[in-house]
């Protein structure tokens, strides 16, 4: 039995890290699934959820390929969208509506989105200003888009997460966030409830590196990627979703746009949910 835990309450930086080296490159299969057997499926059956992170204008660029393949698998999903996208490019994002996929507040601004807030890092922000961007981005999709948002997801997770967002989301009527990785969270992969009623859904890791959060700047793009190849990153997310689906873990992720429509990635991805016959779902749906 591997000793399963969590990162977050490992204070030191270089411990942590050694840690995910070690589990990394010795026991990561048995590590991945002793601790996502601890979690609590609310769905009781194998679940995914697919989402999306709509940062740069290149990601606009990607909307409408990544609206057409979702309609040709008829698979919905949810999309992190920011106020000021919403307001520069109404058209696309109502289609996105129209075609039943989930809305999640993602800010207005996103700081430090190199377009509008290169300087401004959300964990650095005031309370008054925290709420203000949560505040203006749910003004802008409830009056562009006629959507009530529910859920939130904080510009670059981890990084820049606060503790101070969970009292806003409650204070705005939020039910939930989608802001922390699995493998530092309690849920193990799955929602939990938070602080102040505001449950949190941790983005997930993938089968051999159940210590990172398994999205294409981890795995492709970063300096030193985990994977590094396209080929590779899709066998990685199908050998990830047969242990789910064997296992009925509960699991969700979130990609780029920009990055996942590149080389076929998304239509792979898309024809493995669709092939293992997962069951797929909308963050709001777990919340009942
Ligand atoms: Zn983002």
């Amino acid at each position: 039995m591997i000793p399963t835990p969590l990162l977050h309450p490992i204070k030191n930086k270089y411990i942590a890290f050694l840690l995910r080296k070690a589990i990394h490159s010795t026991c990561p299969e048995q590590y991945f699934t002793q601790f996502m057997r601890k979690q609590d499926n609310p769905c009781g059956q194998a679940t995914y959820v697919l989402t999306f992170d709509f940062d740069f204008e290149k990601d606009i660029d990607a909307f409408p390929v990544l609206l057409d393949m979702l309609k040709m698998h008829d698979i919905k999903a949810g999309f992190a969208v920011i106020g000021k996208f919403v307001e520069k490019y109404p058209d696309i994002h109502k289609r996105a509506v129209d075609e039943g996929h989930e809305i999640i507040n993602h800010t207005y601004t996103h700081p430090d989105n190199p377009h509008w807030a290169p300087d401004r890092y959300f964990n650095k922000l005031s309370y008054a200003e925290q709420k203000e961007e949560v505040e203006r981005a749910h003004e802008a999709i409830h009056k562009i888009l006629g959507v009530e948002c529910v859920g939130f997801r904080t510009p670059h997770y981890g990084n820049l997460h606060t503790e101070s967002v969970y009292p806003i989301l409650a204070e705005l009527g939020y039910r939930y966030s989608s802001s922390t990785a699995a493998c530092g969270y309690k849920g193990f992969g799955a929602p939990s409830l938070h602080s102040h009623g505001i449950i949190e859904i941790p983005t997930g890791c993938s089968l051999h590196f159940p210590l990172a959060i398994f999205d294409s700047w981890n795995m492709l793009r970063k300096k030193n990627p985990f994977l590094g190849d396209d080929q590779l990153f899709i066998e990685e997310f199908e050998a990830t979703i047969k242990v789910i689906k064997e296992q009925n873990l509960f699991l969700t992720h979130y990609f780029d746009p920009y990055d996942i429509v590149e080389n076929s990635k998304l239509e792979k991805i898309l024809n493995t949910l669709s092939n293992l016959q997962i069951s797929t779902k909308l963050y709001k749906d777990l919340l009942s």
